[in-house]
This record gives structure tokens, sequence and C-alpha cells, in this order.
């Protein structure tokens, strides 16, 4: 008698495209295949002369029997289940039944498991990239599982910050189980965690749902659908539900996307969090878990976390935290810092933060949060003008003779209001100086604009650094207020349009030759001296 073959197959989430080529080919060499009703009709496709096994949802048992009890007879036998076989399939079954009758492999049948695309891969691609990082699945049928243990599954996940996959999330009877899991998650990640819920994957009546962890029982649940709850740094974007691949992230005010610089993401400042060869570099102290914990405790009691206090009521044992980088200033044209001020700052951004005093009159802040909204808020209401940093136009201003020369105000307030920290291909000065003796320096800057007799004066391309740097060129005299706010508003988004990444406003200027019908005149070459005394 021939030898008998079992082939455990998982065909994927439904569609044929989605089926690996393996689990194709299994489907057509076989004699006979076993399997639910629902999964028959959907590889009907590939379905020619073999026997067809139908069995009802809650045999799988006596489905994986006859499944050996067929292969015994030398027959090739296809038991299939959907998504991956070996997640929640028929796999461990059969080895089970096998088991029980002392099967060998190399005497009895032959068995091949043929791994397929699991709904945590094909859900999570419907939804975007929520899975990405470390994640789990936890099916919620208590049928074969202590309803005791599944929730200590939830639970401990949901303390560990994975991305959950919930599969079997509901069925007719059991509609409890996703309201005490939605309970146990609530008291360690915050409402606003995304949660995408999928049903029908690739098949027929699909559906994508992205919610949230507080309003996902607001939406239908059931036997077809795979939940996916998102982890602390998941975030939605254009309808898509996105897990970054590192954790922390940068972001200034007006953009919130890590910055992706290869070279700095690896470095070991990039990296606080890491192990880093097992000891801590400055004490040579092995780490401690206890040591950690304890030092999580205090930072929860001190900087930026004060301004967390509803947070903290949530049980949340990692709470994701980004940089966030921005600029302060009292002001356009103010260059006064009340005390009071700089003691709003210190308690805003906390110990840790790193401020440095920047050749543009700044004070850039760097700070571990995640809570900016609450950060940017506390600072403008005492005052403070906040300004993005990075790629973007710097409008700087002299201080107007403390106010005595005010006239242009309007205008660099205008401009400030128009174009101050639009993104640029590189970050663009505007200087911006209020009387002809200029003292702000406002022509050393990609743009610089000086009020002189009552109309304004426009420089365009300075080089501001580098040994060989020079003013702009002036390309305009006596402009009128509203004219100079326009022309430059426009001059910024030709830069902006037509400006290569990372292209400086001095060297588009010099390629593009025309802008804003001003024309580039080369800088004249700079002679080289011989110093007569000495080298
Ligand atoms: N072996 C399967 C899981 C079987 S358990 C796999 O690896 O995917 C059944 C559960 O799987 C369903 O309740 C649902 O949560 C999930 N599931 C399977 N196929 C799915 C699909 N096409 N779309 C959405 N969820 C699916």
């Amino acid at each position: 008698m021939q030898r008998g073959k079992l082939l455990i197959i998982g065909f994927g989430p439904g569609s044929e495209k989605h089926m690996t080529f393996r689990a194709k080919e299994a489907i057509l060499e076989a004699d006979s295949i076993i399997g639910y009703s629902t999964y028959v009709d959907l590889i009907r496709p590939l379905i020619t002369t073999q026997e067809i096994v139908r069995t009802g949802m809650t045999e799988e048992v006596s489905r994986a029997q006859e499944a050996v009890r067929q292969a015994e007879t030398g027959k090739k036998v296809a038991v299939i289940s959907s998504g991956d076989s070996g997640v929640y399939g028929m796999a461990g079954l059969v080895y089970e039944v096998l088991i029980e009758k002392g099967w060998q492999e190399k005497a009895g049948v032959e068995v091949e498991i043929i791994p397929g695309i699991s709904a945590i891969n094909s859900c999570g691609s419907l939804l975007g990239a929520p899975i990405m990082h470390d994640a789990c699945t936890i099916s919620l049928s208590d049928h074969l599982t202590p309803w005791e243990l599944i929730k200590k599954r939830v639970d401990a996940a949901a303390q560990a910050d994975f991305a959950i996959a919930l599969y079997n999330p509901r069925s007719g009877k059991r509609t409890r189980q996703i309201v005490e899991t939605q309970k146990i998650l609530l008291k360690y990640r915050s409402p606003n965690t995304p949660v995408g819920l999928v049903k029908s994957a690739y098949r027929e009546r699909e559906q994508i749902i992205i919610t949230d962890l507080a309003h996902m029982l607001d939406h239908e649940i059931g036997m077809l659908t795979t939940v996916i709850i998102g982890n602390n740094s998941t975030f939605i974007y254009d309808g898509k539900m996105i897990t970054p691949r590192g954790y922390q992230r940068k972001y200034t005010l007006n953009e919130s996307k890590q910055r992706l610089k290869p070279h700095e993401r690896l470095k070991k400042e990039a990296e606080p969090w890491a192990l880093h060869g097992g000891l801590e570099e400055e004490t040579d102290r092995p780490f401690s878990l206890q040591g950690l914990a304890e030092e999580a405790l205090q930072k929860l009691n001190t900087g930026t976390e004060r301004l967390e206090s509803k947070v903290q009521q949530r049980n949340i044992v990692y709470q994701q935290e980004d940089i966030f980088e921005f600029a302060v200033s009292p002001g356009v044209a103010n260059k006064k810092l009340t005390p009071l001020q700089m003691v709003t700052l210190a308690e805003t951004v906390g110990d840790d933060a790193i401020l440095e005093y920047t050749p543009d009159h700044l004070i850039k802040v760097s700070v571990k949060t995640s809570s900016p909204n609450k950060i940017s808020e506390n600072l403008e209401s005492a005052g403070f003008l906040l300004l993005p940093i990075g790629d973007v136009v710097n409008i700087k201003a002299c201080d107007f003779c403390d106010g005595e020369k005010a006239d242009s105000i309007p205008q660099v307030v205008q401009l400030q209001q128009q174009i101050g920290g639009v993104a640029v291909p590189k970050q663009m000065n505007i200087g911006f100086n209020g009387c002809g003796m200029a003292c702000y320096s406002a022509p050393i800057n990609d743009i610089g604009i000086i009020y002189r007799k009552k109309g304004f004066d426009l420089f365009l391309g300075a080089k501001t650094t580098g040994r060989n740097a020079h003013v702009g060129q002036l390309v305009a005299e006596g402009l009128d207020g509203e004219k100079l706010v326009d022309l430059v508003v426009r001059i910024v988004e030709d830069y902006k349009n037509r400006g290569l990444p990372n292209e400086r406003f001095h060297k588009f200027f010099k390629r593009v030759q025309v802008v804003e019908g001003f024309h580039y005149k080369e800088v004249p070459e700079q002679v080289v001296v011989d110093m007569a005394c000495g080298d």
C-alpha cells in the first residue's frame, strides 16, 4: 500500500492571490479535502476531482480524526485552515490525534505543514502598518482556554506595550469577552490608542474600520473580525494605522514625523533606552530591574510628568515620550524676557530639558514629553512666541530701537504670520531691520529687509557662513509695505516649490538665476592676498 500523506494547509485570508504557491499545489495534488464548509467554498476554484469532506465549525476534533483515518488508507489528504494552520488552526490538533495513536514520523503517514498568511498579517496590511514592532495574538475564545488565563494574557500584553491582534473576539454567544478585554486594556493604555477592526480581510464583504480604544465597541465586531490594538506609539495618519519602527520620535511644532536620518538613529544618544552591553556606562554597576523601576517612579514625580496627572491615574507602565523640539522668543520685535517667563519656562519643561541659546536670538528647547500640547499652551499663555525649528523660515527682526522706531513693525508681524515657520528646502533666515543702521545685520541673511526713508530695501541670497561668506544682493529699494510683504511671500513660495531638498537659498538663486523678476548677479571672486607678515 502507498504511504498516506497529510497536507495541513493554511490558505491565507481567503483570496486566491494571497494563497502561497505551495498551498495551491497541495490542494491540487490532494485526493481529498477536509475542512469547515465556509473554507471549502473559499477554495472552490481549486477543486477538480478531489473528494470533499465537509464538516461544521465545532467538529474540529472529528475532522482531524477523519483526516488521519483517511491518510492511513494511503490517501493524500488536505486539511484546510484559514490563515495559518499553526495559528488557532488544525496543525496542532492533527498532531495530537496522531500522537494519541503512537505515530512516528519514520514509519507513520507523512505530514507536511504548509504555512499561510495569518489574520494578524493580512488584517495588519489592510490597516496600514500597525504591527511593525513586538506584537502578540490573543484568542478571546474561552472554549478551549480558561477565561482567567486569557484575562492574564491580555493584562500582561497590555502592560508590556505589545501591539495585540485579538482573534475570535466575539460570537453570538460570547459577547462579554471583548467588553472585559477593553476594560483591561484601558487600565494601561490611553483611550485614544488606535484600534483597527478588520472583517473578512481579502474576502467578499471586507470591512475596515479605524477607531480607538474608547470607541471600539461602538462598531460591529463578530466571528469574522480581527481586532488590532496599537501600542503606545501607534498613530493614525491619513486613515492608516501606523506603528513606527523605532520608539522615540522627534518633532517640532508643525510636524510630528520621525526624522529619518540613519546616521543619527543608530547613535548611542539616540537610543537612551538601550542596554548598551549590559553595564551602566557611568557607574559600571550592573543593571538592576529594581533600580530601573525606582528610577521610573522618581521620574513620574518630577519634570514634565507634573503636567500629566491624568495619565498617572491610569496604570501606564510604559509611557511613550517623544522628543519635542522648538524655539521660544519673547516676540518678533521684543527682545526682553521677564523673570517670570524664565521661571515658567523652567517649570514647564522640567529639569531634564535641554535649553540652548542660538545665534539667532532664540532659546531652543528639547524636551522629552508625551504631552507637547500642554507644554506649548503653557508657554504661549506666558507670552512666549513659539517657533518650529529645522528646515523652516525663521524671521529675525531687530528690536526697533526698543520700539522707538516702530513704523515697520506691522510688516514684520505680517511676515511672521504668513510665512514664519513654513517648511522650506533648507533653513531660511529672513533678517528684518527697522532703520538704515541695520545693527541686526539684515543683509547677511537669506533674505534681508531694511526699512529706511519710508520704504523697504530688499537683499537676496547672502551666504551667511563659511570663509567666502558674503552679503545678499541688493535687488530693490524703497518698496512700499504691502508690496514688500507680497513679494517676500512669493519669493519664499517659489523657493519652497522649486528648491531642491537641502538646497540653501543662495544656491537656489544661483541655479534658477531669476526669482520674482530679480536676476542673480555673480559675487566677485575674492582676491587672495599673501600676507606680508609671515605664514
Ligand atoms: N488560522 C487563522 C485563525 C483562525 S481563528 C489565522 O491564522 O488567521 C479565527 C479568527 O481568525 C477569526 O475569529 C478572526 O478573528 C480571524 N480571521 C481569520 N481570517 C480572517 C479574515 N480573513 N479577516 C479577518 N479576520 C480573520
